[in-house]
């Protein structure tokens, strides 16, 4: 892929330090450590890899995820647009296992006894650890949108949980009515992806445009403003014109009632009529984060240095049920924050060597066929919060060249990262 390999990915990752220790060799098997993981998703398997891999065996690593099969949320975008195909996006964990010696368990985590540490399964097993490292993303707030549930998810998907919701949604779209509506109801802040809700935006338009030319899609936003807000919609009066309409808050009212039998969305000014919709309701860190009781509110707060719960030292939360400040809940990020607590963990668990931490992130959005743009930044703890050092973001009026390129080292970070990930 033009521009972006795997090692440039490695190198803008931060993590070459992190990644070259070495620790005693002839730690005795049996008095190994045990680190727990719970969840295999984008943080939690990158922390399960770099911990085993950089102890080189030293310490036991146990990773708990429900899941055989890990289907990304980042480029499920590019999916329903037409890019990639459903099982491009799809992940297994047999590389942790084989390559790396990580003890793959696939259940759910029911609970978190902080001072025996244990965890319990939902078969009732329990698993000791030294130290714990929640990583379970985010669980939906179903009912922060009046009307919307589990069982409307059905009619009405978010497909914001990796897996069967995008391919829903994918269906409900391409069988849209000629000249139908698509109506997108983007999340409050904080959400898993700033960008996403927009790019989605694009991917279907980008669809619609093909099979579909006189649709519609209107984007009814509890927000005032929105990630890489002018190079969307540049982007969209570009390539979409006149077939997107984003109305926020102030102007709409918000949203008051969601209906998946009628397909109904009310609003103050007018109740829309949708072919097709998705709807992402507000957030929260995955149930077992508070059940380990490591969540103040929705969220969990850390140490941004090792991202240690502020609660308990023997338990890190990566990702984006963690409170990383200034880092957005990006796949790249959790991978990032993953590598600094692997980093820590192996520093406090068998000594190895630890420095002082770098994240970064960058978050890439298709718009249209080869017109990409990014946003990222790098970052250092402070003593409170992640604070970014420096930033960046395309432009508007970029040329074509220059957008086909940023298209293009996204599909090589894609590559880089999934390999980061998964082995
Ligand atoms: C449409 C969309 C587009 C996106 N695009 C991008 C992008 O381009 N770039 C980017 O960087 N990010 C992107 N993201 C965001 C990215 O997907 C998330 O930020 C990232 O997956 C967060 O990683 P995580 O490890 O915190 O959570 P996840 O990746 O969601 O992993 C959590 C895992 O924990 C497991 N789990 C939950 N509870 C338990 C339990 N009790 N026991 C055991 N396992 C459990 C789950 O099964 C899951 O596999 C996108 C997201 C969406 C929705």
């Amino acid at each position: 892929m033009a521009g972006f390999t795997r090692r440039k990915f490695t190198k803008l990752a931060g993590f070459a330090a992190a990644s070259t220790m070495l620790v005693a060799p002839n730690i005795a098997r049996a008095a190994r450590p045990k680190v727990v993981v719970i969840g295999g998703g984008a943080g939690g398997a990158t922390a399960a890899r770099y911990i085993a891999k950089d102890s080189d065996g030293a310490i036991e690593v146990t990773l708990i995820e429900p899941s055989k099969k890990y289907y990304t949320c980042f480029f499920s975008n590019l999916y329903l647009g037409g890019f990639r195909d459903y099982e491009s996006i799809g992940h297994t964990y047999e590389r942790l296992a084989s390559v790396h010696g990580i003890n793959v368990v696939h259940d759910w985590a029911a609970g978190v006894d902080k001072a025996a540490k244990t965890v319990t399964l939902a078969s009732g097993a329990k698993l000791a650890y030294d130290r714990l490292v929640i990583a379970p993303g985010i669980d939906l707030k179903y009912a922060s949108v009046p009307g919307y549930s589990v069982e409307a998810a059905t009619a009405m998907p978010h497909a914001w949980k990796s897996g069967t919701q995008v391919q829903l949604l994918k269906a409900q779209v391409e069988n849209m009515k000629e000249g139908g509506t698509f109506v997108m109801v983007p999340p409050p802040n904080p959400f898993r992806c700033p960008p996403g809700p927009y790019e989605r935006v694009s991917m279907i338009a980008h669809i619609l445009k093909q099979k579909n030319p006189t649709a519609k899609i209107i984007i009814l936003d509890p927000k005032e403003k929105f990630s890489k807000q002018a190079l969307f919609t540049e982007g969209w009066a570009q390539h979409y014109p006149d077939m997107i309409e984003w109305i926020p808050a102030s102007v709409s009212g918000g949203v008051k009632n969601v209906n998946p039998e009628t397909m109904e969305i009310e609003t103050d000014i007018e109740t829309f009529k949708a072919d097709a919709a998705c709807i992402v309701p507000a957030q929260k860190a995955g149930a077992i984060a508070a059940a380990a009781g490591v969540t103040d509110g929705d969220w969990c707060p850390i140490v941004p240095a090792t991202m240690q719960s502020k609660v308990d030292e023997n338990v890190h939360v990566i990702g984006d049920a963690s409170v990383a400040s200034a880092m957005p809940k990006s796949g790249f990020a959790a991978n990032s924050q993953a590598k600094m607590a692997a980093m820590a963990v192996r520093g406090a668990l068998v000594d190895a060597k630890t420095f002082p931490p770098r994240f970064a992130n960058t978050c890439w959005s298709l718009i249209a066929d080869n017109d990409g743009v990014k946003v990222g930044a790098a970052y250092a703890a402070g003593e409170d919060k992640i604070e970014a050092t420096e930033t960046f973001i395309s432009k508007t009026g970029e040329d074509a060249a220059l957008r086909k390129a940023t298209y293009e080292e996204s599909v090589g970070w894609y590559d880089g990262i999934t390999k980061d990930i998964f082995g």
